[in-house]
């Protein structure tokens, strides 16, 4: 397995959620400055604050789980199911490096 690349991928991920978490917050008081005045505004105004604020927790859920790739990458344990211990496919890796489980345990999980 390339953990190398694996790193790189979650390094990059960890950076643009980091960086998006600190434009996002400004761009909506931007927004809701500009429609000061109109209640209708104002409410759809607040509507994509809490969109915005949900975003956030799903992002923060993810740089944890990015954190612990990264460690496990560190201890060699990359890759492997946290339930079953079998080996998590490539597949699967290359669309979410910070997975914990294989796709046979997310599936049990979700059933
Ligand atoms: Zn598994």
């Amino acid at each position: 397995m390339d953990v190398g690349y694996y790193r790189e991928a979650l390094l990059r991920k960890r950076a643009e959620l980091l960086a998006e978490g600190t434009t996002r917050p400004l761009q909506t008081s931007m927004e809701n400055n500009s429609r000061q005045g109109d209640l209708a505004d104002q409410a759809t105004g607040n509507n994509e604050v809490h969109i915005a604020l949900k975003l956030r927790q799903t992002d923060s859920k993810i740089l944890v789980a990015i954190e612990e790739a990264l460690a496990r990458i560190e201890k060699g344990t990359f890759g492997v199911c946290r339930d079953c211990g079998e080996p998590i496919s490539d597949a699967r890796l290359k669309a979410i490096p910070w997975t914990r489980v294989c796709i046979t345990c997310k599936e049990k999980q979700s059933a």
